[in-house]
């Protein structure tokens, strides 16, 4: 089967809707929502909406769990907790109750997803280097692990004592080697690449492919200033940064 796996959606229409038409013209037969469906765009609803209507295998992440009071915003910079604070306020019942009733991790027959790391996925952890990507490993009980949360997409392989990432959009799945691969963000990436990224896993083939798809950053971007959200959280998506 081939998997479609996004995550960190991030309250962008566009791009969200962009991710999902090319996400349908690539023969999946299922889809994993990795969590952040809301935060920062201007569009929470109508994405929750989306999510629902798409996949029922779907995560939660640190932003969905924040507009509902289910995690401390300590941790939080001032632009995130405003959006968090401005999404809160335009939530209904039912969508509180659907982004609180999320669970932190989905497993799948041979991989696992979680929305930052399996290091206490509730706490949601970066993996940013070696060190998280070893203690995920060694956490791991699946040879392969989809994360989002970074926002910036990149393959983690463990080959014996080995421990290399790569940046390259593809991936053959080696059989003495277990892979952590970070699914990047729809609807804000940060690795300069402003297009809308996603994952497809393909078990029979034993392959990942990062894809990226171009969408109306503009309208986005207009959209969250009309909103009066932090005119950075707008900026930021024509530099995908
Ligand atoms: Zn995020």
């Amino acid at each position: 089967m081939r998997y479609g796996i996004f995550s960190d959606i991030h309250s962008n229409l566009e791009a969200y809707e962009a991710a999902l038409e090319a996400m349908r013209g690539d023969g999946l037969g299922a889809y994993i929502c990795g969590g952040d469906i809301v935060g920062y765009g201007a569009d929470p609803s109508r994405c929750i909406e989306l999510t629902k209507g798409f996949t029922d295998k779907v995560i939660c992440g640190n932003h969905d769990w924040a507009a509902v009071g289910r995690l401390d915003m300590a941790y939080f910079n001032p632009r995130a907790k405003n959006a968090v604070e401005w999404t809160a306020k335009r939530l209904s019942d039912e969508e509180r109750r659907y982004l609180t009733d999320l669970k932190t991790l989905y497993e799948g027959v041979d991989f696992t997803v979680a929305h930052g790391s399996l290091d206490r996925p509730e706490e949601f952890r970066y993996i940013l280097d070696i060190d998280s990507a070893l203690r995920n490993f060694q956490m791991a009980r699946k040879g392969l692990l989809f994360v989002g949360h970074t926002h910036s997409p990149v393959i983690f392989r463990k080959q014996g004592d080995d421990i290399t990432y790569s940046r390259m959009p593809e991936v053959r799945l080696a059989e003495d080697s277990s892979y952590i691969v970070n699914v990047g963000s729809v609807g804000q990436p940060r690795d300069g690449d402003p297009r809308a990224s996603y994952a497809v896993y393909d078990d029979r083939e034993r392959s990942v492919e990062i894809k990226r798809v171009d969408y109306d950053i503009k309208k986005a971007q207009r959209k969250i200033l009309k909103a009066g959200l932090p005119p950075l959280l707008a900026e930021r998506l024509s530099a995908g940064r």
